[in-house]
């Protein structure tokens, strides 16, 4: 049977994306390899959402060229194949087929029309992906892959912020009906998941037959065998009472919310269409952190947005030095053609973009190391990612905060999905500890 190698770059809905790919091939017999000079079909699901992202897929094309086999071919899936539909086949010859995240449809008759038989049974093996090169946060080993499942509850997106590629790669908004999650949580747990992320570009804009987030979490929440259950990621213009009200009902939530906030200056955020005032989202997480006062806020903060003064840059930064967040994603502002924010005037200079970017980092890095600092002495839950990369005789995890832990090797725990471990030290990183 024909072998894939598929590598995944950028968001957590890309991973979620390849999965679904991954099961269509493996469902018609296909096998998976780490190997691209030994695949027949070679896949990369690709990002546009940053300069930096783009560069990374065409020096990986460039790479593959060399060592693609005569016979093997290479499909180009996600969003950069979208964006750059009319041009990569020019700049990449060597690519054989494009696939932008609303045509996975075809994938199936796309492996046909590539010899891929229809007719086999399903396999009788589960499937088991290799661990891909280029995936996000610390990459499992397969034998511990299967613990986290990422499920997807809705597609594309409209809110346009004027920077943003993502509206236009993955399209409008639309919400999968309830019992397909359901169904696709309940297999997850069948085959191991202790973990489920709930994934959309903007959760809280979930509806289906009125049926809201905040009621889908109570719905999902009750599944059987569910053991911690996340979501990814909210909107600050959509992120209300209700939803709040609805979390802090649910035994197995993990305690984090991520809800990215952008910056700090309301002339900003308005240039940025981002629906909210600096204010409404202070006033949001005031409830948040009045009804849930232990959890993780983390966000996603952008520097050097085309407008922002050295004042606005300020606002971001008291707003990230006051210690708004446990944690902060934070981005150099990056044009992307087609979007209103490329050519807003005027522009920041790109060392300028840099410099703010490097201050609200530090800011940040003290913040998260305090929040590190406060659970020394304590014990933490933690969800088992396998062998640290960096010190095999370390094993690594995700605690419910979703904070990295790293402990000794135990012959004893090995094997457990999960682990307690009684945390000695702290750093900006994560946490160090021993088995408790
Ligand atoms: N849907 C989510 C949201 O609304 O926050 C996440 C979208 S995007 C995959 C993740 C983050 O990338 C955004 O929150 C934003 O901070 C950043 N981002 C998006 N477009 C960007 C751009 N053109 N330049 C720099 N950062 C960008
Ligand atoms: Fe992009 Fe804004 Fe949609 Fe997030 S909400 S995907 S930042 S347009």
């Amino acid at each position: 049977m024909p072998s894939i190698y598929l590598q995944t770059f950028g968001c957590q809905m890309n991973v979620a994306d390849s999965n679904g790919l991954a099961h269509q091939a493996w469902s018609l017999g296909c096998t998976f390899t780490d190997a691209p000079d030994e695949a027949d079909i070679l896949i990369l699901n690709t990002c546009a959402i940053r300069e930096t992202a783009e560069m990374r897929v065409y020096s990986r094309l460039g790479q593959l060229k060399a060592i693609k086999r005569a016979h093997s071919k290479l499909l180009v899936a996600g969003c950069l194949a979208e964006k750059d539909r009319a041009v990569m086949r020019k700049k990449a010859p060597h690519v054989d087929a494009l696939l932008g995240p609303r045509d996975y449809r075809q994938f199936k008759a796309l492996l046909t029309d590539w010899g891929v038989p229809t007719d086999l049974p399903p396999p009788e093996t589960p499937m088991r992906l290799p661990s891909a090169e280029d995936a996000p946060g610390e990459d499992s080993p397969a034998q511990y892959a299967h613990l986290r499942a990422l499920v997807s509850i809705t597609r594309g997106c409209e809110k346009f912020c004027t920077y943003c590629i993502v509206p236009y790669t993955r399209g409008p908004l639309e919400s999968i009906p309830p019992e397909e999650i359901e169904a696709q949580i309940q297999r997850e747990i069948r085959c191991g998941a202790k973990e489920i992320t709930l994934l959309g570009q903007n959760v809280n804009s979930y509806l289906y037959e009125g049926l809201n987030f905040a009621g889908l979490l109570r719905r999902v929440g009750r599944i059987e065998g569910l053991e911690r259950l996340t979501f990814l990621t909210s909107h600050p213009h959509d992120f209300n009472r209700e939803v709040v009200d609805a979390l802090a009902e649910l035994p197995n939530i993990e305690p984090r919310l991520h809800l990215p906030v952008q910056c700090g200056s309301n002339e900003v955020l308005a240039a940025m269409a981002r629906l909210y005032t600096i204010e409404q989202y202070l006033e949001r997480i005031g409830y948040f952190r009045e009804r849930l006062p232990r959890w993780a806020l983390t966000t996603d903060i952008i520097c050097g947005f085309p407008t922002e003064t050295e004042s606005d840059f300020l606002e971001t930064l008291g707003l990230v030095e006051r210690g708004t967040f446990e944690y902060a994603f934070v981005f150099a502002f990056s044009p992307r053609a087609g979007t209103p924010a490329a050519t807003m005037e005027p522009q920041v200079p790109q060392e300028e973009r840099l410099r703010r970017l490097q201050a609200v980092s530090a800011a940040q890095n003290d913040r998260t190391r305090r929040f590190h600092e406060s659970f020394i002495g304590e014990t933490v839950s933690v969800l088992v990612s396998g062998p640290s990369k960096k010190d095999p005789t370390r094993m690594a995890g995700k605690s419910g905060h979703n904070v990295t832990v790293i402990w000794p090797r135990d012959a004893g725990t090995e094997h457990k999905p999960v682990v307690d471990v009684a945390i000695e030290q702290a750093q900006t990183w994560g946490l160090v500890g021993r088995v408790a």
